[in-house]
């Protein structure tokens, strides 16, 4: 349940839209979801502590901010960075990081491409989505 003003989660959801239309830009479609949808799954509470976490049909966002305006950015950053990991990461990976292994970490020296290229054009896509 949202408990903040109506219109700081309506800018939010338009921005978040515009970030999306960007990232697909750099790609020139969406990735095949599951079931033709892909979820963002927000938590923005004061006990929250600040995470991302993406997934192949959605990202789970959590953070102490609030969406006001003034605080809403390092959210919207975070939710660039792991829509993102749709395509790099869920989808393009490392080689080094197959087969999934549960029981111990997958170690890998390619992470500058999965995060790094992330990063990059997440932050790129925000920048893209801004209006004028
Ligand atoms: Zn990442």
């Amino acid at each position: 349940m949202f408990q903040g003003p109506a219109a700081d989660l309506d800018a939010y959801a338009k921005k978040v839209q515009r970030m999306v239309k960007e990232e697909k830009g750099v790609f020139g479609e969406l990735p095949t979801f599951d079931f033709a949808r892909y979820t963002f799954i927000a938590n923005y509470l004061p006990q929250a502590t600040s995470d991302g976490m993406e997934h192949r049909n959605s990202t789970s966002l959590t953070s102490p901010r609030s969406l006001r305006p003034e605080e809403g950015t390092r959210n919207l950053g975070t939710a660039a960075h792991e829509f993102f990991h749709a395509w790099n990461v869920e989808r393009l990976r490392p080689r080094d990081l197959e087969p999934f292994d549960f029981q111990r970490a997958n170690m890998s020296d390619a992470l500058w491409l999965a995060e790094g290229f992330t990063q990059y054009y997440g932050r790129l896509a925000l920048r893209r989505a801004q209006p004028d």
